[in-house]
């Protein structure tokens, strides 16, 4: 870009302020501002209080396909999905309010510091479903609906809700009520009809 008004560099640098604050990496921040390298650096070191990871963004699907991760992404883009369907253009600002809705949704399984499903994560798999590499499939189960590998035959489907893998421990009560939980959250898409979400499609 040959120039850019003061207006736009405001606004992409409070966008970069808000990615970086979430968690973003800056090879997203450099693919969705303007910003240079170095000031984008800069600023990583200011809010977070050291260097940005070095090395290369998880470019690999199998992430998605594992466990929790799997049932984490699927909310993350129920409520994707959603913004979209009512309005909200794809985009940068719409992968913010859909991961700011995940993390509102999965506050009952924090038991870590980090959210499973990272910022930097949640922008891959919307560029993956974006270039069909990925998918939301419907379980053919609870009718949820999960992120799989694209071009998953219909009505093949069950999520590992339903068919857990034998290691996941079901006999654990906090498990169990996390799980019920998420089974809401991707079952109804109408769950995410709280009034954050209807002050977002506002
Ligand atoms: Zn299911």
């Amino acid at each position: 870009m040959t120039s850019t008004s003061i207006i736009q560099k405001y606004e992409e640098t409070q966008l970069a302020i808000k990615l970086i604050s979430l968690g973003g990496r800056i090879q997203m921040l450099e693919s969705e501002t303007n910003l240079s390298r170095n000031k984008l650096i800069k600023l990583y070191k200011e809010i977070q209080g050291c260097p940005p990871p070095k090395g290369l963004l998880p470019f690999s699907t199998s992430w998605f396909m594992t466990w929790e991760p799997n049932i984490h992404a699927s909310i993350f883009y129920n409520a994707y999905y959603y913004l979209v369907k009512n309005g909200l253009k794809s985009g940068i600002q719409t992968i913010l309010k859909a991961y700011q809705l995940y993390l509102e949704q999965c506050q009952f399984s924090s038991h870590k510091d980090k959210p499973v499903l990272g910022l930097t994560r949640a922008w891959i798999l919307v560029k993956f479903v974006e270039k069909k590499i990925m998918q939301q499939s419907c379980c053919n189960a609870c009718r949820g609906r999960f992120i799989t590998h694209a071009y998953h035959p219909q009505n093949t489907f069950t999520c590992s809700l339903c068919q857990p893998p034998s290691r996941a421990d079901k006999n654990n009560k906090t498990q169990k009520e996390n799980d019920e939980k998420c089974m809401k959250v991707l079952s109804k898409p109408s769950y995410l009809n709280s009034s954050v979400a209807k002050q977002i499609t506002a």
